[in-house]
């Protein structure tokens, strides 16, 4: 098949390039370059079932494919808030143009969710029929809502257009080819232990994640969408859930470094509770994770040591202040 990833040169999307093209699909990797990174996609560059295509979804593009994986958007929270508005687009504009090009050449479409569009959740955890805890106007709403709307068109292409729509939850993930500026919780941890530095956890450190290696990730993501029938949104996730301060103890005693851990303010509307109920992944999909937190994070580390030696351990990892405000 000939498969578009949008969002193909960022740290989900670079692994799905690369497990498409290993089951010999051709890949157009589209991308803006706004977090993604060109070494990821590098190696790929060679073979000719790959294209790169620089471009950014707010604006139109024809291409015929067969498949869309629409993965677009920056998923850090320090990347989405740098330009809310331009966020929105990303999701509302972007998946707009992505829905229209799937309906135009009947390709069917996937687009990543996210475990955010459940907010600070009431529920716990989190199965797909609960409808979610949103701020409509806090800082993280570019981000929440604009996945809510991309929910709805999906929906909304699909009962008025029928066109053949995925949608997957995606719950926190994490692995090799996260940027070390990328500012999530796992990567900011990996490259201050190896750079001797702090490791800054954010409010108390009670607060709890689920984290899914990558490998699992991209397993889930094809499955979901080479399921026939599956519209309605899918949770993909590790349901083994870790307090931040467990994250942070992991990290240190992995990467045998022992920095110590200094507390920050919480963001605004940083949630409390997180993990996914994947039962309706485990039925409908017959997918369920397979690595355990200690060995993914130990194979992130692997990569982040390889990184900064290429890179250099001098700089340091983008944070997020209490008011939501990037620093
Ligand atoms: P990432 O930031 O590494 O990748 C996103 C990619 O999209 C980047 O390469 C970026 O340059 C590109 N991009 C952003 N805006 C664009 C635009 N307007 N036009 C073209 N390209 C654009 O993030 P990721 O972790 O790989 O996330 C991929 C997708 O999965 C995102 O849609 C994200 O919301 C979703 N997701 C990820 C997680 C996670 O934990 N990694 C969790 C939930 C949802
Ligand atoms: N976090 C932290 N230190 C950091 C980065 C993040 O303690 O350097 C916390 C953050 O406040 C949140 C959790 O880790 O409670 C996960 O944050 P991340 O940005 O990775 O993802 P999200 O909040 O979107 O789940």
């Amino acid at each position: 098949m000939r498969i578009l990833v949008t969002g193909g040169a960022g740290f989900i999307g670079s692994h799905l390039c690369e497990a498409l093209l290993a089951q010999e699909h051709e890949v157009l990797c589209l991308d803006n370059l706004f977090s993604g990174l060109k070494r990821n996609i590098v190696p790929f560059l060679g073979n000719p079932e790959f294209e790169f295509i620089r471009h950014d979804i707010t604006q139109p593009i024809l291409l015929e494919v067969d498949q869309i994986y629409n993965l677009a958007c920056p998923a850090s929270p320090v990347h989405y808030q740098y330009n809310p508005v331009k966020t929105v687009k990303t999701n509302v504009m972007g998946t707009i143009h992505m829905l229209g090009m799937a309906k135009r050449v009947k390709a069917r479409i996937l687009q990543a969710s996210t475990s955010e569009v459940y907010g600070d959740p009431q529920v716990h955890p989190q199965s797909e029929q609960y409808w979610g805890n949103v701020n409509p106007v806090g800082p993280r709403s570019c981000y929440d809502e604009g996945k809510r709307v991309a929910e709805t068109l999906m929906m909304d292409y699909h009962r008025q257009n029928q066109v053949d729509v995925r949608i997957a939850r995606i719950f926190n993930t994490y692995g090799p080819r996260m940027s070390e500026r990328d500012g999530r919780v796992v990567s900011n941890f990996i490259v201050q232990a190896l750079r001797r530095e702090p490791l800054t956890v954010y409010g108390n450190g009670r607060q709890t994640r689920s984290f899914c290696y990558i490998s699992d990730m991209i397993s889930g993501l094809q499955k979901l969408m080479n399921t026939e029938g599956l519209h309605t949104p899918i949770n993909l996730g590790n349901s083994a859930e870790f307090t931040i301060l467990e994250l942070a103890e992991l990290v240190r005693e992995l990467t045998g470094k022992h920095s110590e851990i200094v507390f920050k303010p919480l963001p605004k509307d940083d949630p409390v509770r997180r993990r996914p109920d994947i039962s309706e992944a485990r039925r409908r999909l017959n997918w369920e994770p397979k690595i355990l937190l200690r060995e993914g994070l130990a194979r992130t580390i692997d990569y982040f040591e390889q990184v900064l030696q290429t890179t250099g351990l001098e700089g340091s990892v983008p944070k997020t202040g209490s008011s939501g405000v990037v620093t």
